[in-house]
């Protein structure tokens, strides 16, 4: 989607909220379900998902930080994670790939099933689980390596590619569909931290895509870029969608109703609604969302 089409949706959502005949069904101010009702309000499940979270809780020591969270994530779409800050948005996006793992005091049951391998399973390599479910994170974090070494390490270490024709193709491609291609091609040898940040954070979902991912994790991968860098990055999660799962975890209600096909509401460590994107910023069904996005509380 262009930048201003990305835009344009944006307004238009907001809009069409704002013009919200209060006594429409369903609309603003008229939800029958009680504030205080925890249960998970909306389409948490979907017919063919990617991943399937049946009643995930996560604890930091005592801290029940997720609870019970069923979710479904589905092939070829954005899912946006939003909420105020310390609800569990991070945690949970974390449970995915197994990051939390690397937290000593975290710990985590249920289920979450990509296709129909249980990602919480003993078994599991989480090696291979994190070439399967990418990750981008707040920063950029490019390894201190070229440029091209930071897309070829990924495929070399998980013994994708044969011989250096293979992976220059495969550097190539992946810096196409991260949008850097032209950018960087004439300096390929040149460190990846000499990029400007909005450069690195592409270069870093070019890392994520070298190993042929099916999902890709990002946790506010725009909060460090500036609006120019943000579009580009924006513009680039709507291409990739085409071809990969996304699930984002973003603080900017405008960005998960610019680039998300569906929009799940965290409050205190619980799953309060999920929904297409559309309805949840112009048809909040549970009074908690309905507050969230209209700034009453964040
Ligand atoms: P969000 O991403 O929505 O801001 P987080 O997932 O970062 O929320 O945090 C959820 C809760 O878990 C908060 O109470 C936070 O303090 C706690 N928490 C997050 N990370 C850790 C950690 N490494 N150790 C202990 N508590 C944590």
């Amino acid at each position: 989607m262009s930048e201003s089409g990305s835009s344009q949706q944006s307004r238009s959502l907001f809009q069409r909220r704002e013009n919200q005949a209060p006594e429409t069904s369903g609309g603003y101010g008229t939800s029958v379900i009680d504030r205080d009702d925890r249960r998970t309000v909306g389409e948490a499940l979907l017919e063919d998902p990617r991943i399937s979270c049946r009643s995930v809780n996560v604890w930091y020591d005592k801290t029940h930080a997720i609870q019970n969270v069923t979710l479904d994530m589905g092939c070829n779409q954005v899912l946006a994670m939003i909420g105020p800050s310390g609800c569990g948005k991070s945690t949970f996006l974390r449970c995915l790939n197994r990051m939390n793992d690397t937290i000593a005091a975290c710990r985590v049951d249920g289920q979450i099933l990509l296709d129909d391998m249980d990602i919480l399973g003993p078994q599991v390599d989480v090696v291979s689980l994190r070439a399967r479910v990418g990750m981008v994170f707040q920063k950029p974090n490019p390894f201190p390596k070229s440029i091209y070494d930071n897309v070829a390490y990924g495929p070399r270490i998980h013994g994708l590619v044969r011989g250096r024709m293979e992976e220059d193709e495969l550097v190539e491609s992946s810096l196409i569909k991260a949008g850097l291609w032209h950018e960087v091609k004439d300096r390929l040898d040149s460190p990846g931290t000499g990029l400007s940040g909005g450069q690195q954070q592409r270069l870093c979902i070019a890392r994520a895509i070298a190993v042929s991912p099916e999902v890709i994790l990002m946790d506010e991968p725009c909060s460090a870029l500036d609006p120019i860098a943000t579009a580009k990055v924006e513009e680039l999660i709507d291409e990739l969608r085409t071809q990969f799962t996304i699930v984002i975890v973003t603080h900017s209600m405008q960005q998960a109703a610019r680039i998300s096909q569906r929009t799940a509401f965290f409050h205190l460590g619980e799953l309060i609604e999920v929904g297409e994107t559309e309805q949840i910023f112009t048809m909040p069904s549970h009074p908690l969302t309905e507050d969230y996005i209209t700034g009453r509380f964040g």
